[in-house]
């Protein structure tokens, strides 16, 4: 850990571990080095929120705002350094063949960061806060608040198997189901 001052290089040992954890090739990884470089204005080896906020994917995503969330609960409250950027990005990489499949971008994973997404307060439940929340940003101003707030209460009456008005991470794996979820949560960053 710490941050070294000024600016870092990548270790090849460094880069096999990388490779190893998510499955990028060497080539990926030191090109999204050079993008997460870019991204770190202050040059110290982590990205802030507002670094966050310069990613133009990001910016443009009615989901941005949660997704750097999640970047947020894998590092610090307040800093991702590069190995933590790549773990949720890890997330994302399409499951092209079988032998593609490590522990990041396994559906189990992809469920676990989409559910980090809801759970805005992190306590391991989606309320219907945090779900109206999330409704409010996906489809902005075109629904009315009532039918909104019909929206989350019949989601949440039928994902709750227990009945305590929130959707823990079981019920929402089990509302998933049917969702094809790879593809889903499979983005391109490079191209
Ligand atoms: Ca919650
Ligand atoms: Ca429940």
């Amino acid at each position: 850990m710490g941050n070294r001052a000024g600016s870092i290089q990548l270790q090849e040992d460094e880069i096999r571990e990388i490779q190893e954890e998510t499955g990028f090739s060497h080539n990926q990884i030191v090109r999204l080095y050079s993008r997460f470089t870019s991204l770190d204005k202050e040059n110290n080896g982590s990205l802030s929120r507002e670094d966050f906020l310069r990613i133009p994917e990001l910016a443009i995503n009615p989901l941005g705002d949660r997704i750097v969330h999640a970047f947020f609960n894998e590092g610090t409250d307040d800093s991702v350094n590069f190995r933590q950027f790549l773990r949720v990005l890890g997330r994302f990489r399409p499951l092209k063949a079988a032998q593609e499949k490590n522990k990041l971008n396994t559906r189990e994973e992809k469920l676990k960061f989409a559910f980090k997404m809801y759970d805005l307060d992190g306590d391991d439940k989606i309320s219907r806060d945090e779900l109206l929340a999330v409704l409010h940003m996906m489809v902005g101003a075109n629904i009315s608040e009532e039918q909104l707030g019909s929206i989350a209460d019949r989601t949440i009456t039928e994902a709750d198997k227990d009945g305590d008005q929130h959707i823990s991470f079981e019920e929402f794996v089990s509302a998933m189901e049917r969702v094809d979820v790879e593809q889903k949560m499979s983005i391109r960053f490079l191209h």
